[in-house]
């Protein structure tokens, strides 16, 4: 009989893998709490939540719990012309805590498709209104939205995207705030967040052909783990505000607690029009997601011409397992003061990472919520454009995988993510991990 990894290695393709080279994939077999447990006897911590989907931990009791009770009762439906209490409930719990003016629900599968149906949604909203040439999505640098066709045309180009040029729509693409390698060359102790005026600036060319303006508020993920300044989000929704356009918030990564707050808007505060919500929504449990709306947006679909109908349905949508999963993680938010936990993870990393910024092979150290972030000076010239192909990134994860821990840096860029059940031993453990990898670096 052949072992697991040699079956998978005869039937499956992973995402991002270039099969000839990469390392075999390693069998996991159970996980729980921060840990994941291997089938040759590993115990490895997950300390980037399982791409970021986990925040209460793997397999967490009151889960289990709550997704066995409703694979009792219902596991899915048609939500064309039918409901059920779950997706009720979750909608009804979602829009207390959501930024005011998101007052509707629209449910969907994974964060590609919540900000695909963002996207469609803006698009046909200015359309039924009657502005159709209002048809332009604006973008940051950095971007990253998703691998659909619409969201890659979202996403800023890069390697990802590389191979589906002739596939992607046109976007206007402005400044991202990344503070460390500033697109002005201004200081932010000194600076007033100037680059914001590149989006102004788009935004006054390109007039009333603007549909949204779409952002990853304050935390720019996969295209560098960049933290904003809270002043640029405030002033994405001004500017939007003043040129009458929608802002799309994809918080499919940032949601439910990772950057110290509920959702990420919350550090304007802004509200937006559009929030696209994944992976936390369900504690990494299921594919699930959801886009949330405002009112106006939602009226604009409200008529008897077939036309305006929003023609967009999965056959998963508002999913019972993922809505009782999503509720019970709302209750243990409350239970297990999930927040506050968070902010004590945030002022760890701080205390942890600061002194990192003294070796020469780091260039930078970011905090928010629960996310710690090292930038690796190494390489620094294809960082900005290439950057996830650093070399160094596929040496460190091998290196710190061999310690017991699972870091996947994107190129030059080593972030810190886990579930927020980690405990301070945990995290000082990791800490001590990461000093030690990069102490021994060339120019640590
Ligand atoms: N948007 C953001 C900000 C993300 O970070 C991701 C995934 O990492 C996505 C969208 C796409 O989500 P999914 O991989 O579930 O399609």
């Amino acid at each position: 009989m052949s072992s697991l990894v040699e079956r998978d290695l005869a039937r499956l393709w992973h995402p991002y893998t270039q099969m000839q080279t990469a390392p075999p994939p390693i069998p996991v077999v159970r996980g729980e709490g921060v840990y994941l447990y291997t089938e040759d006897g590993r115990k490895i911590l997950d300390g980037i939540s399982s791409w970021w989907v986990n925040i209460h931990g793997h397999s967490h009791p009151k889960l289990n719990e709550a997704l066995t009770r409703q694979a009792g009762e219902l596991e899915h439906v048609i939500f064309a012309g039918f409901t059920h209490r779950p997706a009720v409930e979750l909608a009804e719990r979602l829009t207390e805590l959501l930024p005011a003016g998101l007052n509707r629900i629209f449910y969907s599968d994974n964060g590609s498709t919540a900000v695909e149906v963002a996207l469609k949604m803006a698009y046909q909203y200015w359309r039924n209104r009657g502005e159709p040439e209002r048809r332009l999505f604006v973008g940051l640098k950095f971007a990253y939205h998703g691998d659909t066709v619409a969201t890659m045309s979202v996403s800023e180009e890069s390697i990802f995207t590389l191979s589906f040029e002739g596939l992607l729509f046109r976007v206007a693409r402005a400044h991202a705030p990344y503070c460390f390698r500033c697109p002005i060359g201004l200081e932010r102790a000194s600076c007033a967040v100037d680059c914001l005026a590149d989006l102004e600036r788009i935004l006054r060319d390109e007039g009333g052909r603007v549909a949204g303006v779409i952002v990853e508020p304050m935390l720019q993920a996969a295209g560098g783990m960049i933290v904003w300044p809270r002043e640029f989000l405030s002033g994405v929704r001004k500017l939007c505000d003043e040129h009458g356009t929608l802002m799309i918030a994809d918080e499919v990564m940032t949601g439910f607690g990772r950057t110290g707050r509920m959702f990420a808007s919350e550090h304007g505060p802004v509200s937006p029009d559009l929030m696209c919500l994944s992976k936390g929504l369900s504690a990494g449990y299921l594919p699930f997601a959801a886009t949330a709306m405002t009112d106006s947006i939602y009226e604009a679909f409200l008529s008897d011409d077939r036309a305006k109908t929003f023609f967009h349905g999965h056959s998963f949508t508002a999913n019972p397992l993922g809505c009782a999963v999503g509720l019970a993680s709302l209750d243990v938010f409350r239970e297990e003061g999930t927040l506050q936990r968070v902010a004590g993870i945030e002022k760890q990393l701080r205390a942890g990472l600061e002194p990192l910024r003294s070796l020469a092979c780091v260039g930078d150290v970011r905090v928010i919520g629960g996310v710690g972030i090292v930038e690796l000076t190494e390489d620094a010239e294809s960082s900005a454009a290439g950057g996830y192909l650093a070399d160094i990134g596929p040496r460190l994860y091998g290196e710190f995988l061999g310690r017991g821990v699972l870091l996947r840096p994107l190129g030059n860029v080593l972030y810190f993510m886990p579930p927020y059940v980690i405990s301070e031993t945990e995290t000082d453990w990791v800490l001590g991990q990461i000093h030690e990898v990069l102490r021994a670096l060339p120019g640590g």
